[in-house]
């Protein structure tokens, strides 16, 4: 199987900066969105330095000690998994360390979305509210659960998604890399199949759009401007906010 993937970003119409990062590369299966936070320009160097150290890190590939790894077990995808793991810990620590070094990047953050294929199989993780989704058959699926309040209070049964929408902190996170410190990334592992389309995206999309909106755009864009295609429609959606769009068709050889 090989991949297609495409990407699209707009700052939207407010503000200045665009905050948000993304990394595409085929050639290693590896695909980031990263939806940084903090004062001034803080929330792109957040978000472009958790991207470049996990990239860096996942190259490199070598285990290292502080990895809970355990070496007898064997299983590609608990490696993996585990790189990817110590990979945004490595991350939340250099971010760290830049915001204590310089007072205008203090309290900097980002959300951070991982898409790693490797054979016929996708690995995902995630720290924070990008998301990832499974576009197959016909169905769209949320691969990663917001790391927020609202995602919690929906959880516990004391909010529906809808009235979810609609409350003003909806956005607080309960996990960033950076700003909160050793986070515990949420990971994943599917098999792939012919024909599957990953969707990772900034709140940016995920705010104005409604999944079934998102299910229809998936069904009917072309997947070549199918990314393009969600950043205008959450911009027509009234979308405020920076809005980054990866997305990834599995294709048969
Ligand atoms: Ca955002």
């Amino acid at each position: 199987m090989r991949l297609e993937a495409f990407a699209w970003t707009d700052p939207g119409p407010v503000r200045e900066n665009n905050e948000d990062t993304f990394l595409v590369d085929q050639d290693a299966g590896l695909f980031i969105v990263a939806d940084g936070m903090g004062g001034h320009a803080a929330g792109e160097v957040a978000s472009r330095l958790a991207t470049d150290t996990i990239r860096d890190l996942l190259q490199e590939g070598d285990d290292p000690d502080e990895t809970r790894l355990d070496r007898a077990v064997q299983d590609p995808g608990d490696v993996l998994r585990e790189r990817l793991r110590y990979a945004m810990n490595q991350a939340s620590a250099r971010i760290r360390r830049e915001a204590q070094m310089k007072p205008a990047y203090s309290g900097m953050g980002t959300t951070v979305c991982v898409l790693l294929v490797e054979g016929d199989q996708a690995h995902v993780a995630h720290v924070g509210d990008s998301r990832i989704y499974l576009f197959r058959d016909g169905q769209l699926s949320r691969l990663t659960r917001d790391h927020t309040v609202v995602q919690q209070e929906i959880d516990a049964g004391r909010l529906t998604p809808e009235l979810a929408r609609q409350v003003a902190h909806r956005n607080y996170l309960t996990q960033s890399v950076g700003y909160h410190g050793p986070v515990e990334p949420d990971t994943a592992t599917r098999a792939l199949n012919p024909g599957d389309l990953f969707v990772l995206c900034s709140d940016g999309v995920t705010d104005p759009l409604e999944d079934k909106r998102i299910a229809e755009i998936c069904a009917t864009a072309y997947p070549t401007d199918l990314a393009e295609t969600l950043v205008r429609e959450a911009l027509r959606a009234g979308g405020e906010d920076n809005i980054t769009v990866v997305t990834v068709r599995v294709m048969e050889d």
